[in-house]
């Protein structure tokens, strides 16, 4: 369905006479095709248009290389911008954890893979980092969300506060920190409830546990499928949150990773990490090379 835009950029200019340098016109022929590709990739509208308006201004008037072709060069300035964009400043990957013990809290929505995904941070930053992590989930409402953090944190050999039946949100991040502390933890992982839609409830609960944590971190999982959805969850969570960083999950799926694109846009925070796949394994640092050469196809 998606026709790569190297070779769609290669027809246009081949209908185009040959010059020394783009003109403003084959730029722009030649960037109506590059939005045609991000909105397919599913990037929004007006993150499209600024970019390729961006673009445009940078790429009019420069000389042709004899070496490629125009529509290699345009290809070429494309990536290059969008590499730009989802950069953003600072390591990809890097969190702030010294100063122990360092709490992380992991906010989104419900089935967007946050459970899954501070199990796999806990993993790396135990194996890579040499951390001491302990995991604690406020999900009170979904006793099963809490045991399978439960689970998984024996397959990965990572601690979990144990689970005490009645107890709020709140207290139970009070808990993790003092447990955190008494017991030589360098890291804890607080694994907020998520619900189907942002409300009012969740937002405060959230607030409630970010003002007694003062977290070091905070990182939202979205599920990088969702497009457009992942975005205005992003901003409505940074809105009343504040996040530091922002996990996209299911990128292993085949979806384009346009949201990636809208979500550095939008939101001007970082994405870490990206999720992709089940297994505990299955987090990767974000690279933007490679989510460009996806948008680009
Ligand atoms: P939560 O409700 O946000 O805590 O979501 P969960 O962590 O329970 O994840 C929901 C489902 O998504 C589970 O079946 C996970 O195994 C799956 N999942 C999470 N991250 C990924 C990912 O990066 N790729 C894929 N394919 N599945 C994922």
């Amino acid at each position: 369905m998606f026709e790569n835009l190297s070779e769609r950029l290669s027809g246009v200019f081949d209908r185009l006479t040959k010059q020394g340098a783009l003109s403003e016109d084959d730029v722009k022929t030649a960037l109506r095709e590059v939005r045609v590709a991000l909105l397919e990739a599913d990037v929004s509208l007006p993150v499209a248009r600024d970019f390729v308006k961006a673009v445009q201004d940078q790429a009019t008037g420069q000389a042709v290389t004899k070496s490629i072709t125009p529509g290699q060069q345009v290809v070429k300035i494309v990536h290059d911008a969008l590499i730009n964009v989802l950069k953003g400043e600072g390591e990809p990957g890097a969190l702030k954890v010294d100063n122990p013990p360092a709490p992380i809290l992991m906010v989104g929505l419900q089935g967007g893979g946050k459970t899954t995904t501070t199990a796999k941070l806990a993993k790396r930053l135990t194996e890579k980092d040499g951390k001491r992590v302990l995991m604690a989930s406020l999900d009170v409402n979904r006793p099963a969300a809490m045991e399978q953090l439960a689970i998984l944190g024996n397959q990965i050999g990572v601690d979990t506060l144990p689970i005490v039946k009645g107890e709020d949100p709140v207290a139970i991040a009070k808990r993790a920190k003092t447990q955190a502390g008494l017991g030589g933890y360098d890291v804890y992982m607080l694994d907020t409830a998520g619900r189907l839609s942002i409300d009012e409830e969740l937002m405060q609960q959230v607030e409630a546990v970010r003002d007694v944590a003062t977290p070091r971190e905070t990182l939202l999982v979205v599920d990088g499928l969702t497009g457009q959805d992942a975005v205005h969850t992003a901003e409505n969570f940074d809105e009343r949150i504040g996040i530091s960083g922002v996990v996209l999950t299911r990128m292993d799926g085949d979806g384009r990773g346009g949201a990636a694109l809208s979500m550095r846009a939008v939101t001007g925070k970082p994405i870490k990490f990206v999720g992709l796949g089940e297994k505990m394994d299955a987090l990767e640092t974000f690279e933007p090379e490679r989510i460009a050469g996806r948008i680009l196809g």
